[in-house]
């Protein structure tokens, strides 16, 4: 299978929107890729926003992105809404996602997955379609209790050293998630081999996505 490539327009630095409801998201969906996209493009740029990043899950956001992404390449958004209940104040939601389509204008936009089982992933994925109405748009995925993965079809071959940063960032960045069940090194690992597995990746582990629409 051929590879595409991501890279940006007429020369231009890639700039990427990540977009995740709770801290957390963005780096157990995307933080593979966005650890292998830094490797392959040092110039690229992120706007980071998190939805609900409130009290110390705020300040685990912020160095989170920061260790991802590296401060110098970052523009972070935090906002406070309540977990759980995005839905139910999703005018505030909209309004915070037509001020960010007035003011940034990515290459790739990394979101939620629409038919995640969480109320607060769906909403976002959707306000994201909503929005951003002729860009890339890569949905990823996160493991819970409700089983609700699929089958993607946009998979991201990552080395062993982008895997292993991942989780070691994952472990040491979201300290208040490790009391959960499914807060673990073998949760992330085993998602990433099953996509390896489909992707055939070299080094066996990969992240995937859910992509409705490309242009070549
Ligand atoms: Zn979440």
């Amino acid at each position: 299978m051929i590879n595409l490539r991501l890279s940006g327009s007429g020369g231009k630095p890639l700039v990427m929107l990540c977009l995740g409801c709770h801290s957390d998201d963005i780096e157990i969906g995307c933080g593979g890729t966005i650890l292998r996209l830094i490797e392959e493009q040092p110039n690229c740029r992120f706007h980071w926003a998190v939805f609900s990043a409130i009290g110390t899950r705020r300040a685990e956001a912020q160095r989170a992105a920061e260790l991802f992404a590296g401060s110098e390449r970052l523009e972070l958004l935090l906002k406070e809404f309540r977990d759980g209940f995005m839905p139910f104040v999703g005018s505030d939601i909209k309004a915070a996602f037509e001020e960010m389509k007035n003011t940034i204008s990515p290459d790739i936009i990394f979101t939620h997955n629409g038919r995640d089982a969480h109320q607060d992933h769906r909403l976002l994925s959707e306000l994201t379609w909503n929005t951003f109405r002729n860009h890339l748009i890569l949905e990823y995925e996160i493991p819970k209790y409700d089983g609700d993965l699929g089958q993607p079809n946009l998979f991201v071959p990552l080395e062993k050293e982008i895997y292993e940063k991942k989780v070691r960032y994952l472990m040491d960045a979201f300290r208040t998630q490790s009391p959960k069940h499914w807060f673990t090194e073998e949760t992330f690992l085993a998602l990433m081999r099953l996509r390896g597995i489909e992707c055939v990746a070299p080094s066996g582990y990969a992240e995937a996505f859910y992509c409705r629409k490309l242009v070549v």
